[in-house]
């Protein structure tokens, strides 16, 4: 007895003395309110907190308590999430840089400004959506495909590791994500032929522990050695279109200790050309569930098999309880919503959560496919209709941006509803030949983005998992770009790219508060304590892939200013 007693001191003892984030910690994050400890607000992705200082009666008195600018030259999409810890936020901002801020003042600690050589070639803009925590460490990657991380305190690096060649397209946007003791992360490049897939590694020291591609014929590794080639070769690829098939998983993962699985979303085959690899494409446009001990695949579900409209399945697959069962929730790029057991990957349902969509009349619940119509596949520019540089033109929604794209959902238990910011429009698309060349656009279409809808293009939407059913929404002239989060106070948060935050009842969508930051607001926001005082937080600069790639809607937004800064805020008393 007297023994165990001490040990249990000496535990004790052992955490006081170091501050440093463990695999404890990040697992529980759920309920420490005081923190914000990964991408996700929690490894599930739910973005929801328990806080309740803030709610429905007193929201209409939150004010800024500081704000804090990137500065420099370099004010482009920031899309990026803070996180909080030990009176730290730590966030990343366009470029490749971080800065650690005091979290009480907003004054800055230390920055880091990544130094990027000349031949970048991210897609969407400059763009990067976080950070991870672990040990002393604070983790991000970088344009130029790399990881770095970095001591919390000082803001010097401590250990940098390549992932890819980004003369070949390869880059890194999303924020890493700590499971298991190991570092999982993903890669962006998905629109010049690279190959998709999430690696992991020692967070303390950068080494890689496993490897797994998700295109199938690719060899994983794990400790050096050969772990199985991913699926079957050429089952659902034809000739050596695997070799460049993309599903690049830009977005990073998700992860639910209960399962012990991450959960992975895959971009677009490689090219956009879909008649040059006729097949499903496995594991393009999909959700790849990944045991992190073993570095394999557990199971797969393809949301777009033969993707022809660059819908990209990199979206969060957010995990929940849903009458007993662990789920996963994805509002696809596609334009439907899918239920799926998070335990084995079987699709439970499926609807449609923007009101356009024409490339498929719905999923069948009974074999978990799309019902194409073949009308709204661009052609074959060898097939008919085509002259041999060109294929028929057809209409098609959503337009390749999505019906959501990179701005991630929030999902709340107390409401047993999820919060979707949605984006409707289409695009004219044709295809075209096309052949790989590195580091080259590896597209075969041509393309232009336009409205459905006079009065909104973007609309935050609440809907019900179990009956698809819509329970409000809150139009958006702008496309929304941000994220979204949610609180036991029965508030849901988001911004808009016109440059608001805003907060609305989570039972009836009706706006209760909203702030100006000074330019659009394309991240999602994040709430936590210190003590009774509640704060939120979100970083506001408008850019990301809708100026670039947005056709008509880019013509419409374009009077949007850039900017670069973070924004807290708390009850004036
Ligand atoms: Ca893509």
């Amino acid at each position: 007895m007297k023994l165990k007693l001490l040990s249990l001191l000496m535990v004790v003892g052992a955490t006081q003395v170091s501050a440093q984030v463990t695999d404890a910690m990040i697992t529980n994050a759920g309920n420490d309110t005081t923190s914000v400890l990964s991408w996700g607000m929690g490894t599930q992705g739910q973005r929801y907190s328990t806080l309740t200082n803030i709610n429905t009666s007193n929201v209409s008195k939150l004010v800024p308590a500081w704000t804090m600018s990137f500065g420099g030259e370099k004010q482009r999409g920031q899309e990026s999430q803070p996180l909080v810890y030990k009176g730290k936020m730590f966030v990343t901002a366009s470029y490749s840089r971080i800065f650690a801020i005091d979290v009480k003042t907003g004054e800055k600690i230390w920055k880091y400004e990544h130094r990027l050589p000349e031949g970048i070639m991210p897609c969407c803009d400059v763009v990067n959506r976080g950070a991870a925590l672990y040990g002393n460490l604070v983790i991000f990657g970088t344009l130029d495909a790399q990881l770095v991380a970095l001591d919390q305190d000082t803001g010097k690096v401590v250990w940098r590791e390549k992932i890819d060649d980004y003369a070949a397209g390869y880059s890194q946007t999303a924020a890493p994500l700590i499971a298991e003791g190991l570092l999982l992360t993903g890669v962006s490049g998905g629109e010049f032929g690279v190959v998709g897939r999430v690696e992991a590694r020692d967070p303390k020291t950068g080494k890689m522990v496993w490897s797994r591609p998700v295109v199938e014929g690719h060899m994983g590794y794990k400790d050096g050695k050969e772990n199985g080639i991913t699926g079957t070769t050429n089952a659902t690829w034809p000739g050596e279109t695997w070799k460049t098939g993309g599903a690049a998983t830009w977005l990073g993962g998700t992860y639910d200790a209960k399962t012990g699985l991450a959960y992975f979303g895959t971009g677009n085959p490689g090219p956009w050309n879909s008649h040059v690899r006729k097949g499903d494409n496995l594991y393009s446009a999909s959700t790849v569930a990944i045991d992190v001990k073993t570095g394999k695949i557990a199971w797969h579900y393809q949301t777009t098999p033969n993707d022809a409209w660059d819908f990209d399945g990199v979206n969060e697959f957010v995990t929940y309880d849903q009458d007993g069962k662990r789920m996963g929730a994805k509002a696809d790029r596609n334009g439907f919503f899918y239920v799926i057991d998070a335990t084995n990957g079987k699709l439970q349902n499926a609807f449609p959560f923007v009101k356009g969509n024409t490339w498929a009349k719905s999923i069948d619940l009974a074999t978990g496919r799309p019902v194409f119509d073949p009308a709204n596949r661009p052609g074959d520019p060898s097939g008919p209709g085509g002259d041999g540089t060109k294929g028929t033109e057809v209409f098609a929604a959503p337009g390749f941006l999505g019906g959501k794209n990179q701005m991630p959902m929030a999902y709340s238990p107390k409401s047993k509803m999820f919060y979707v910011p949605t984006n409707e429009w289409g695009m004219d698309i044709h295809n075209e030949p096309i052949s790989y060349k590195k580091g080259g656009a590896f597209l075969g279409a041509g393309f232009t983005i336009k409205p459905l809808f006079d009065d909104h293009i973007g609309s935050l939407r609440a809907y019900d998992p179990k009956t698809g059913k819509m329970a409000w929404e809150v139009k958006n002239n702008a496309p929304l770009w941000g994220g979204v989060l949610t609180t036991a106070g029965d508030l849901v948060f988001w911004g808009t790219p016109e440059g608001y935050l805003k907060a609305a009842d989570a039972k009836t969508g009706k706006v209760l508060w909203q702030f100006q930051t000074g330019s659009g607001v394309v991240a999602p926001p994040i709430t936590w304590n210190d003590g009774a005082d509640q704060y939120v937080s979100v970083v506001s600069g408008w850019g990301g892939a809708v100026p670039l790639w947005g056709g008509d809607v880019a013509k419409k937004v374009n009077f949007l200013e850039q900017g670069g800064s973070v924004w807290t805020f708390k009850l004036s008393h």
